[in-house]
């Protein structure tokens, strides 16, 4: 057997305080919509909700370093792009139907991630009854910190996330304000697709959502996991045709 064309790689993420080079592979990345009350209010919804789930590609991941912001092309195609401060869930052991009691034990470890959005896009996709991906899954839409391993992570309900844009505090909560929380995510999600090492699993984000613009720095931050820097430049004009 041989490929035609050469393979795609495959996306991955570093790991904080592994081996150096230790990476954490990625098979897909779930996300949770309006899972915390103040944001489905802010959304136009009630807060009180079945969850729900949508999903990036995997190479949809721009892994950042600590300490050094990472740089991330403004997307095409928008003029409202939104910063969502996310606790990202790294599944080390898959199954499906797994009950809450249970899912801890898939739990590989945990991240600070950002699910980009572009608003104008999806408002509309909304409006018309379109599906979200290119609101959602555009290349680079998934900015994500180094994953900590569950037993270094030390997460409770008072663990504080936020989110700065050039300092600024835009979005500011607690872990504990999860309207489904993590075990509870995994017993919906195995239920609808069978897990598999490698899944990341944005878990939702806090009110305080807003636009940024080429030339902000967002800085991300989740208690006892670390914090992740974005820098957001202009996208360099690139076109196969024309460069032939
Ligand atoms: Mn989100």
């Amino acid at each position: 057997m041989a490929y035609v064309i050469p393979a795609p790689r495959v996306a991955s993420v570093p790991v904080k305080g592994g081996q150096p080079g230790a990476e954490f592979p990625v098979h897909r990345i779930y996300c949770v919509g309006r899972n915390y009350v103040e944001h489905a209010i802010e959304m136009g919804h009630s807060g009180r909700e079945a969850p729900f789930f949508f999903m990036k590609p995997a190479d949809a991941v721009l892994p950042g370093v600590e300490g050094i912001p990472v740089e991330m092309p403004f997307p095409s195609l928008t003029n409202s792009l939104h910063h969502e401060v996310e606790l990202v869930v790294a599944i080390g052991r898959g199954g499906r139907d797994i009950p809450a009691a249970r899912a801890m034990d898939h739990v590989w470890g945990y991240a600070v991630g950002l699910d980009m959005t572009r608003r104008d896009l999806q408002a509309e996709m909304k409006k018309q009854g379109r599906p979200w991906c290119i609101a959602k899954g555009f290349d680079a839409s998934a900015p994500i910190g180094p994953i900590v391993p569950a037993a270094q992570a030390g997460l409770g309900p008072d663990t504080r996330i936020e989110l700065k844009v050039n300092g600024a505090a835009r979005q500011t909560s607690v872990i504990g304000k999860l309207i489904w929380n993590i075990p509870e995510v995994i017993e919906h999600l195995s239920a609808a697709w069978e897990l598999q090492p490698g899944d990341l699993i944005f878990t939702g984000t806090p009110e305080g959502v807003a636009a940024v613009v080429a030339g902000d720095t967002l800085s991300a931050r989740i208690d006892g996991i670390g914090t992740l820097d974005v820098k957001l430049v202009l996208r360099q004009a690139q076109d196969d045709r024309v460069r032939g």
